[in-house]
């Protein structure tokens, strides 16, 4: 079954727009209904990798002579009842209509799901109506504007739970489980086999020939990301001569740093970048996310004299979801006063702020001048290393043992000791461990934080997320 999407409410609050964006346009998936009745359409919907089925029912009203109420309910009812959930739609530029009302009585009462969209949230003109929308009784809403692309992060957000119930699972989530079990049946039994033989030193894969590294940059508008990578590469160009080091393609720049083949990966943002520049424009999360999703190192710029606030915390955290390997660049040192104080300051917040990413490298830079440019690389290059990095098992096991000796897991109730057998690394990029233990789901967090602090600082694991399943087995 696939998991369906209705959208519905009166005309002209957008369905339309919205069914358009969440099929990219691809009207050629756009199945037509045949048959009497054609008072929908559907399509194949793609939101950050969640794919779903969306059906619209704009514009196809009966032509009975009823009330436009009754009109329309007929035709929501009809969409709503085969789907999963069902997007309510508001004009929150119009505000709350009696329709609106209505609708939301109306579908209050079936057994759908609904999710309370308010639309043309664009800028801040959606303000008034987000307020009066409350009183629909449906629920937090979710601000969108179709038009432009905005809010879709949310909208995901709030369509996820409704997905899982119905079944949905990510493609790398499957290809994920996939390798567990297959790493649990190597485990399994084996454990003294899996470790003879292997190293007993920390690996750093060497990069491929010829793959570059891609990186990105990302931030809030204005923190400098434009003028960053002009210096960036304003620089390399200058060291490898006029054009001559620098390649591009559809995706990126490509160059040779230090030997070293780097891509930085050009974003539908970046690009528009170059042409307009508004004062006001806001963080596109969207944007941020498919480019944090294109690359291994994510630099996350901000203001020296504004960080960490709301925007770049919500980057991080989409950072560390996607597992990225992250340096964090604080632009505009130059216009800093006391540098030594605002650097403790600065220490200070991203250690209370962002823990899951402990110890992150941080670089202070101007990217006006270019100063702190080659170290700004050199964390790139360090941090991309680190998040390649394979703990061989053994080591990793002998560290376990003092894991366990230094502080016992809780007991369980009753008493008894709660076993953990067995440890190892599934993966890098980023790095990722399977520990295996009698009752996986009793394993207090605060314990599996213990055991990831622990990882980070015994096998410098700075600066980059890790990843911890426990396991069962026997
Ligand atoms: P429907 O009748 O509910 O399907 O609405 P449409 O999708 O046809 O949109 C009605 C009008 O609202 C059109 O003129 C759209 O361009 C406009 N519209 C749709 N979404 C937005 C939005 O996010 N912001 C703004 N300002 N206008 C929008
Ligand atoms: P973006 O929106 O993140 O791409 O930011 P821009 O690169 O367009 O920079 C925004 C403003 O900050 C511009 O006026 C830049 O000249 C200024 N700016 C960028 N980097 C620096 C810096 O290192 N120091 C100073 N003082 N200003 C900077």
């Amino acid at each position: 079954m696939t998991f369906t999407v209705a959208i519905v409410g009166r005309p002209n609050v957008g369905k339309s727009t919205l069914f358009n964006r969440l099929i990219g346009r691809k009207l050629a998936i756009v199945h037509d209904q045949p048959g009497i009745t054609r008072d929908r359409r559907d399509g194949d919907a793609s939101l950050l990798g969640l794919d779903f089925r969306v059906v619209d029912t704009a514009g196809f009203e009966d032509e009975t002579d009823d009330s436009i109420e009754a009109r329309m309910r007929r035709q929501t009812d009809r969409a709503v009842a085969d789907a999963d959930v069902a997007l309510l739609l508001i004009d929150a530029r119009a505000g709350v209509t009696p329709l609106d009302r209505h609708f939301a009585d109306h579908l209050r009462r079936q057994r759908t799901p609904v999710i309370l969209v308010a639309n043309k949230c664009e800028g801040k003109a959606g303000a008034p109506g987000l307020y009066e929308c409350y009183a629909l009784g449906l629920g937090e809403p979710v601000p969108v504007s179709a038009e432009h692309g905005e809010g879709l992060l949310e909208l995901f957000e709030a369509l996820l739970p409704h997905a899982r119930k119905a079944g949905v699972r990510f493609a790398d989530e499957i290809e994920e489980e996939e390798r567990l079990a297959a790493e649990e049946a190597a485990a399994r039994g084996e454990t003294e086999a899996a470790t003879e033989g292997e190293g007993d030193e920390v690996i750093d894969p060497a990069p491929e020939p010829g793959r570059p590294l891609t990186m990105v940059i990302v931030g809030r508008p204005n923190v400098g990301k434009s003028t960053l990578i002009n210096q960036l590469l304003g620089e390399e160009r200058m060291l490898t001569g006029p054009e001559a080091g620098l390649t591009r393609d559809a995706i990126g720049v490509e160059w040779t740093h230090q030997g070293r083949a780097m891509k930085l990966v050009d974003t539908a943002g970046l690009r528009r970048k170059a042409q307009i520049h508004d004062a006001v424009e806001k963080l596109s999360v969207g944007n941020t996310l498919e480019s944090i999703r294109r690359a291994e190192v994510v630099v996350l710029v901000m203001d020296a004299a504004q960080i960490l606030d709301k925007q770049d915390l919500t980057i991080l955290r989409l950072i560390v979801e996607e597992g990225r390997a992250v340096v964090i660049a604080i632009n505009k040192w130059d216009t800093v006063d006391q540098p030594q104080q605002a650097l403790g300051r600065l220490r200070d917040r991203l250690e209370t702020s962002a823990p899951q990413i402990k110890g992150v490298r941080t670089v202070t830079l101007s990217a006006l001048t270019g100063r702190g440019l080659d170290r700004l690389m050199d964390a790139v290059i360090e941090s991309w290393t680190v998040w390649n990095r394979r703990v061989p098992t053994a080591r990793l096991n002998r560290w376990l043992a003092e894991m366990l000796d230094r502080h016992p897991p809780p007991a369980l109730p009753g008493g008894r000791r709660y076993k953990i057998r067995y440890m190892t690394q599934i993966k890098g990029r980023p790095p990722t461990f399977a520990l295996f233990a009698t009752r996986p789901d009793e394993l207090p967090e605060s314990y599996q934080r213990y055991l990831v602090n622990g990882l980070r600082d015994a096998f410098d694991l700075q600066g980059v997320p890790i990843r911890l399943y426990v396991r069962g087995g026997r």
